[in-house]
């Protein structure tokens, strides 16, 4: 029996909610809470659409306010809180977490609002108060970062004595069939992909400018795909954790048309961060004008499609895995272990497509693994700093099966 709080009622955390109403023996109370109730209760209503039964409650909070985390928190009394807002709140649900006594997880790294840099330091600052509270928090429990870093501490504990390149290959090769959207949160995904690239060789971080380094790279099930290489989060713990490391690099691919937009994007000024001043009608229909402060990301977000309303037009699949190249008993081997995932199958599932799919489905069955006991220390962790086999044997379950190719050409 136990009791979680779902923060957020976006893409990832609907799959989550549907993945946790499938497993009612483990999830047996759940609160969803987000920014605005309606949307909560919406997700709840999807859910008891499709056939399910759960008395889900369901509550408005804001997330960037501690004061309202607390009381929130402190009246349910959850055993775990599952933060699926946004990573500018990573900060905030984990000092209310603190100061409920209560334990928590989440899928991406905080990130400050005004400044698109995302790095773990400031939650691994958390490390000795959570420890002395006896709490665990588990950190970037998604994809990628997450099943990404499973697979790099499974490939370390079954397949090789010492891990010497990674490379961690994230494809999506669906279609939407829209001009451009992004699949996740426009902000967030925009802040990302027109960062600067980072990579890890022999100990020193490698800067490169965004986008400039790509290779054709070809994905099980899908053929050659282009694929970028990005500074992404989980290269920065894995390095510290599987110390044998000499080389580690994150790729993603994108499409031609998606690239074009991004750089109209960028060159019009709609992905800049900082406010601009606008004047703009009073919403009242005075017809009075007022001048208002926007950011223009933010307010591309708010015309760009839902990433959440996607899922019904999405073909195709994703492919997302490690390519390993390390040494076992002496001898250099490779090893590729991935999922595949069918952007149909997950509407058809939950009503959303494959990105928020491979994201909600690792972040409940990380959720699970605290709950059962088996991922559960007090401090903030990383999650190859757990055990793998037992969550990646319920990942499978759940709706990600995974595979690997063994001593195949990595292409890198
Ligand atoms: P969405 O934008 O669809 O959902 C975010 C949710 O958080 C919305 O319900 C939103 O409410 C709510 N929210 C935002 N700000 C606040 C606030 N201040 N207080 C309370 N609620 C708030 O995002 P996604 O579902 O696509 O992504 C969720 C998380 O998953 C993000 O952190 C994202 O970075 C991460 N992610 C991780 C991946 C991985 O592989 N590790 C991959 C993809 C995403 P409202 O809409 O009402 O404002």
């Amino acid at each position: 029996m136990s009791r979680v709080l779902m923060i957020g009622a976006g893409g990832v955390a609907t799959v989550c909610a549907f993945k946790m109403v499938q497993n009612q023996d483990v999830f047996s109370e759940l609160m969803i809470a987000s920014h605005h109730k309606d949307k909560c209760d919406k997700l709840v209503k999807a859910i008891h659409d499709k056939g399910y039964k759960m008395d889900i409650k369901t509550a408005e909070v804001d997330a960037d306010d501690v004061e309202q985390l607390k009381q929130l928190i402190g009246s349910y009394k959850p055993e775990l809180v599952i933060n699926l807002a946004l990573p500018y709140q990573d900060l905030t649900i984990m000092d209310a977490c603190l100061a409920c006594g209560v334990n928590y997880l989440d899928t991406a790294n905080y990130e400050p609002k005004d400044e698109a840099h995302f790095e773990y330091s400031w939650q691994w600052a958390y490390r000795d108060r959570f420890k002395k509270a006896g709490l665990t928090a588990i950190l970037g429990c998604g994809f990628d970062p997450g099943v990404s870093q499973v697979f790099t501490a499974y490939a370390a504990k079954h397949v090789f004595d010492e891990i010497i390149d990674l490379d961690i290959v994230d494809c999506n090769a669906g279609n939407h069939h829209k001009a451009f959207a992004t699949n996740f949160n426009p902000e967030i995904n925009i802040r990302e992909i027109t960062q600067k690239g980072l990579y890890y060789e022999n100990g020193k971080w490698i800067e490169t400018d965004p986008l400039a380094v790509h290779k054709a790279l070809t994905y099980p099930n899908i053929g050659p795909r282009e694929s970028y290489l990005m500074h992404h989060e989980e290269l920065e713990s894995l390095v510290i954790n599987f110390p044998t490391i000499r080389r580690a690099r994150f790729w993603m691919t994108f499409g031609k048309q998606y690239l074009t937009y991004l750089d109209c994007i960028q060159n019009l000024g709609m992905s800049r961060i900082d406010e601009v001043t606008y004047e703009a009608p009073l919403a009242d229909g005075s017809g009075k004008m007022v001048k208002v402060n926007i950011v223009p990301l933010q307010f591309l977000k708010a015309v760009l499609p839902n990433p959440q309303d996607l899922g019904e037009n999405y073909d195709g699949e994703t492919s997302i895995g490690c390519r390993i190249r390390g040494i076992k008993d002496g001898k250099e081997h490779t090893y590729y272990i991935y999922n595949n995932c069918k952007h149909q199958d997950a509407y058809k599932e939950t009503g959303m497509q494959g990105v928020s799919y491979t994201t909600g489905v690792p972040a409940m069955t990380g959720a699970m693994m605290f709950l059962k006991g088996i991922w559960r220390k007090p401090g903030v962790y990383n999650v190859e700093e757990f055990d793998p086999d037992p969550f990646l044997k319920v990942l499978g379950e759940q709706g990600l099966p995974w595979h690997e190719i063994h001593d195949g050409d990595l292409e890198l």
